[in-house]
């Protein structure tokens, strides 16, 4: 007589599941994604318990949901994201900046990612290659990147303006506003789990604040329902090497807070 009850199958299906993950090279599952904390409450955890993160020893009562879209979206995301480029491409909603720039620079990275970084406007390489966060400040972006074991191609990196403003000065209110549409869009595409604001022109026109990074940092905000975290941009850490200790602790947050293993040996 077959005694095999739902829960046997489904029990089955789960640990077939699981198996071909691991076979697939994959160790860690993130944590549930949990209800966003109120704007502005600190959620710090202790900075070296790497015992967040939820591995295969898990009980299946325990099994968190997978939270990583599935790969099959992709091609629907980026063709999405694709009619937003054509537009920005075409945008002159700014005369100054659509008669000085070379090109505009609209996003880079997985159209699917959990993680957005948000930057401020292209520079002078990013206006020459039409791609984010390319030239000195976006090589130690790149490096923050790594240092979190993911790669830029796991992530999605943009920026408040498509359009580099001459000189680099700051984006102008108006600016940042005609820009916003585009903004909105393409994080309605992606729909991120996690934002890092990287400085204070991201992180003010994201979360309408006036407050300093100092002042943000180290805790989540939330945009809808996307956890935001505040850190120095990579360009002031060209100038302060000494904050490059803060963004790490704030990208050891956000690690933990996406369920990645934090390795806390032989970092500031
Ligand atoms: N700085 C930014 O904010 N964005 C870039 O793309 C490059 C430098």
């Amino acid at each position: 007589m077959n005694t095999t009850t739902p829960n046997d199958l489904l029990r089955r299906a789960v640990l077939q599941r699981l198996e071909s993950l691991q076979r697939a090279g994959v160790t860690h599952l993130a944590r549930p994604r949990r209800v966003p904390p109120i704007v502005d409450q600190p959620t710090v955890p202790e900075v070296s318990s790497p015992s967040e993160s939820v591995t295969f020893d898990a009980t299946l009562q325990e099994l968190p949901p997978m939270t990583t879209p599935s790969s099959s979206d992709r091609p629907s995301r980026q063709a999405e994201l694709n009619v937003i480029q054509q537009k920005v491409a075409a945008c002159v909603r700014c005369a100054e900046l659509a008669e000085t720039r070379t090109q505009t620079v609209f996003g880079v990275g997985n159209p699917a990612a959990r993680l957005v970084f948000l930057g401020e406007a292209p520079g002078a390489d990013e206006d020459r290659q039409g791609i984010p966060f390319v030239g000195r400040a976006g090589q130690l972006l790149t490096k923050i990147i790594e240092a979190c074991t993911l790669s830029r191609d796991d992530v999605y990196i943009l920026n408040i303006l498509k359009c580099r403003p001459p000189g680099n000065r700051n984006p102008l209110p108006q600016e940042a506003e005609n820009c916003r549409e585009y903004l909105d869009g393409q994080l309605a595409v992606i729909r991120p789990e996690f934002i890092v604001c990287l400085g204070a022109v991201a992180a003010r026109n994201l979360l309408k604040t006036e407050a300093s990074i100092g002042q943000m940092r180290g805790k989540f905000y939330r945009h809808n329902d996307i956890r935001v975290l505040c850190t120095y941009h990579p360009a002031y850490l060209l100038r302060n090497p000494a904050a490059k200790r803060d963004v790490w602790e704030d990208m050891q947050l956000l690690m933990r807070e996406m369920g990645i293993p934090v390795k806390t040996s032989g970092k500031g």
